[in-house]
């Protein structure tokens, strides 16, 4: 017989044909950890109805790397930090176009251009957006940019661009945001999820783990989540990196990073859940489960700043749980 909570999920999901509410994300929070395999199963459960079986896997692009204005305490991209990032400028179009064809080779269906600033300027989305069209022109592939905060009157150069999607992290919970970052608010961050939702484009939104907030900090963040109906959720595991003010932050526990890799498909059954940074040293030997949790997709090492492991791990991977890589 399931756990109470967990068959309470199950109903919820499969018979009201609703995603989980706060109170109930609060009671999956509160699960004792030996009945966190149930929530998995359920998890995984939903995936497959809602999703299917096929995998989505993406590559990044840091096209800017390092001298971030910004204080984001978990990254070793700002300059605020001593850290061994070396400041790049920002790609040239052939850069850009370079690291599309080596994300298609690599079998990636997705490509994402991830720039380090608070903000894009004028000359830096311009040439985003001529680099988005180009990739368009050439290669199967769908296109999302991570650029920082957007304004409004930026918005209709990436529709125009052909933009796919749009990265904008929530990162955490509201409440425990300004002990992650003091240069700018979590309204600025979900103004921008908003616009990018208004301007049809399609959000990929989510965020860390493991950066000292709470379990229901945890919950809050879902919540949080959920209300903007982002097409993509990446979940990251804090990787902590030398040099920044979270270098000494424990890694999360794999249950509870498993635990809330579930969590996020009951809220967001039908997003596209991905497995982003930090998953290897985080899960170690279970990323497979990983993906047997509730994850929809993932992306490639490496990452922005830190590497993963090779790209036929993940691919045999996929393959042994079940998987079918989209194109
Ligand atoms: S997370 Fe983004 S905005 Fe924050 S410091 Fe890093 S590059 Fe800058």
């Amino acid at each position: 017989m399931s756990h109470p909570t967990v068959d309470r999920a199950r109903r919820r999901v499969f018979e009201e044909h609703a995603p989980a509410d706060r109170e109930l994300l609060e009671a999956l929070a509160a699960l004792p950890s030996a009945k966190v395999a149930e929530l998995l199963a359920l998890a995984n459960e939903v995936r497959e109805a809602t999703c299917g079986s096929g995998a989505h896997v993406e590559v990044l692009y840091n096209a800017k790397k390092g001298g971030c204005s910004e204080d984001c305490h978990f990254c070793s991209q700002s300059a605020r930090f001593a850290t061994d990032v070396e400041p790049q400028q920002l790609s040239s179009i052939e850069g850009f176009l370079e690291g599309a064809r080596d994300a298609h080779r690599r079998g990636a269906s997705e490509f994402c251009m991830v720039v380090a600033v608070r903000g894009p300027s004028r000359s830096l989305l311009e040439r985003v957006a001529r680099a988005t069209r180009l990739i368009k022109e050439e290669l199967p592939l769908r296109v999302a940019v991570s650029l920082g905060i957007l304004r409004e009157e930026q918005m209709p150069t990436l529709v125009e661009a052909g933009v796919d999607k749009v990265n904008h992290n929530l990162e955490t919970s509201r409440r425990y945001f300004p002990s992650v970052c003091t240069t700018h608010t979590f309204d600025e961050r979900w103004e921008t999820c908003r616009r990018v939702k208004r301007y049809g484009l399609e959000l990929c939104c989510g965020g860390i783990i493991g950066m000292g907030e709470t379990r229901e900090d945890r919950v809050d963040f879902l919540v949080s989540l959920a209300e903007l109906e982002p097409e993509e959720v990446p979940v990251n595991f804090l990787n902590p990196r030398p040099g920044t003010p979270f270098q000494d932050r424990s890694l999360v526990d794999p249950v509870e990073a498993l635990r809330f890799v579930a969590m996020a498909r009951l809220a967001m059954p039908h997003a596209l859940i991905r497995f982003a940074g930090g998953r290897e040293i985080t899960l170690r030997g279970l990323q497979d489960l990983g993906m047997l949790s509730g994850a929809s997709g993932l992306v490639l090492g490496n990452y922005l700043t830190t590497e993963g492991r090779g790209d036929e791990e993940d691919f045999g991977m996929l393959a042994r749980v079940g998987f079918e890589v989209m194109a």
